[in-house]
C-alpha cells in the first residue's frame, strides 16, 4: 500500500497515466480528499469502478488510526495519531473563532532535547514523510467536522530538521488543488537551525518563521536548548535578519516563561533589546508544567510584567492564551499520558 497524501499531483497524474487514465483524474482523487473529505477510493462516485478498485487496491489515503482524542472544555480537540510502524505524535486543533488552527507534529519524539519539553525526553523516533503530516490536517478535519484556516508546525519534532519533509507538506498545505491554504496562514517553528533558516528565506514561500529563544543569552539558552552550543543566538538572530531580508515578513519569537529560570526583568530588558534589532513579534508562552519536569510557570503578574517591559522598549510583545489545559493539550503531553509515563 502507498501513501497516497506523500506523492506530489505530478506523480499522481504520472502514474495514473500509466494505468491508462486521463490526467484530470488527479485533480477529481484530490478533489474527493480535500474538498469533500472522502478517504475512501470506492465513494469516489465520478471515477469508474474499475479505476476506484485499483486505487483502493494500491493505495491509501489516511494511514494512522486516532489511538486517543481529548477535547477540552475550551474546544480545543487533541489526537494522538498511530502509524502503521507504531510510531506516535500528537496533533491538535483550537478553534479561535473564524480560525480554526491545526498544530502539527514533523517527527516521532525529537532530537533536539529542550530540557522542559515533553516531546525530547525519548529522544528522536523517526521523520514523517510530508505525507504523514499533512494526514494529521485531514483526521482533525476529520474527527471534528471543521475546516482548518491556519496551521502551525509546533507539534513534536524540529520541522527544520525534517527540511524537505516540512517543505513537501507546506506545499501540499499551499497548493490550490490540495489545502488551499494562503501560506500566510502557516507558521513553521524552529528551535532556531541558522543553515535551515536561510534555505527556507529562499523558498519563495510567504509563511511565517517563529524562532524559539526562551532565553537572551547564550549559557542560559544552552541550559535549556542543547542546540545552543551548536548556534549561538547571534548566529540564529541573524539568519532570523536574512529571513525578514528575504521575505519582509516579521519573525515572531517564541519565548516560553519558566518560573524563576528566565522570567527576570534583567532577561525581559536583554530580550527586548535583542528583540528590538529585529522586525519581530515576541509570543510570550506561559510555560505548561510537564509531569517529571522541574519547571513552573510564573504567576501573571509576573508575566505581564515581562510584557510590559518588552513593549517598553518598543517591542511588539503578545502573551499567548493558553488552552486546552485540562486536555494535557500542550506539547506531547498526551503521547506520555497514553504511555503510561
Ligand atoms: N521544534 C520546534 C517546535 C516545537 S513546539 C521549536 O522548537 O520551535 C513549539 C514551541 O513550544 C517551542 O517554542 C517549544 O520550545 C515550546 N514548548 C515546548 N514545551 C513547552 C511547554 N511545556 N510549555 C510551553 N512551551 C513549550
Amino acid at each position: 500500500m502507498r501513501h497516497l497524501l506523500d506523492m506530489t499531483p505530478a506523480a499522481l497524474k504520472a502514474e495514473l497515466t500509466e494505468l491508462g487514465e486521463k490526467r484530470f483524474r488527479a485533480k477529481q482523487i484530490l478533489e474527493w480528499i480535500w474538498r469533500k473529505g472522502t478517504v475512501d477510493f470506492k465513494a469516489m462516485t465520478n471515477l469508474s469502478k474499475a479505476l476506484r478498485d485499483k486505487l483502493a487496491w494500491q493505495y491509501t489515503v489516511l494511514t494512522a488510526s486516532v489511538a486517543a482524542e481529548a477535547r477540552s472544555a475550551d474546544d480545543v480537540t487533541k489526537l494522538l495519531l498511530e502509524y502503521p510502524d507504531g510510531g506516535q505524535v500528537e496533533t491538535v486543533l483550537i478553534p479561535d473563532g473564524d480560525r480554526v488552527t491545526a498544530c502539527v507534529s514533523t517527527q516521532v519524539g525529537c532530537a533536539m532535547a529542550c530540557a522542559f519539553c515533553a516531546s525530547g525526553l525519548d529522544g528522536l523516533g523517526r521523520n514523517l514523510t510530508s505525507g504523514d503530516i499533512v494526514e494529521q490536517v485531514l483526521q482533525l478535519q476529520r474527527q471534528t467536522g471543521r475546516a482548518v484556516t491556519n496551521v502551525v508546525f509546533m507539534g513534536t519534532g524540529e520541522p527544520l530538521a525534517n527540511y524537505d519533509a516540512t517543505i513537501a507538506a507546506v506545499r501540499a498545505l499551499t497548493d490550490k488543488d490540495r489545502g488551499a491554504l494562503s501560506a500566510r496562514r502557516i507558521t513553521v517553528s524552529t528551535v532556531g537551525l541558522p543553515e535551515a533558516i536561510r534555505r527556507l528565506a529562499v523558498e519563495d514561500l510567504p509563511i511565517t518563521l517563529a524562532v524559539s529563544l526562551h532565553a537572551p543569552d547564550d549559557t542560559l539558552r544552552a541550559e535549556l536548548m542543547p542546540v545552543a552550543a551548536r548556534s549561538p543566538l547571534a548566529e540564529v538572530l541573524a539568519a532570523a535578519r536574512d529571513f525578514y531580508a528575504a521575505r519582509h515578513r516579521e519573525v515572531t519569537i517564541e519565548y516560553a516563561l519558566l518560573a524563576g529560570v528566565n522570567d527576570s526583568d534583567d532577561c525581559a530588558d536583554r530580550l527586548g533589546s535583542l528583540a528590538a534589532r529585529l522586525r519581530c513579534n515576541v509570543n510570550l508562552i506561559r510555560y505548561n508544567p510537564t509531569a517529571g519536569l522541574p519547571f513552573d510557570r510564573p504567576d501573571e503578574q509576573t508575566v505581564r510584567r515581562f510584557a510590559e517591559r518588552l513593549s517598553r522598549r518598543g517591542v511588539n510583545a503578545n502573551i499567548r492564551r493558553s488552552r486546552g489545559g485540562d486536555v494535557q493539550a500542550a506539547c506531547g503531553q498526551l503521547r506520555r499520558r497514553e504511555q503510561g509515563d
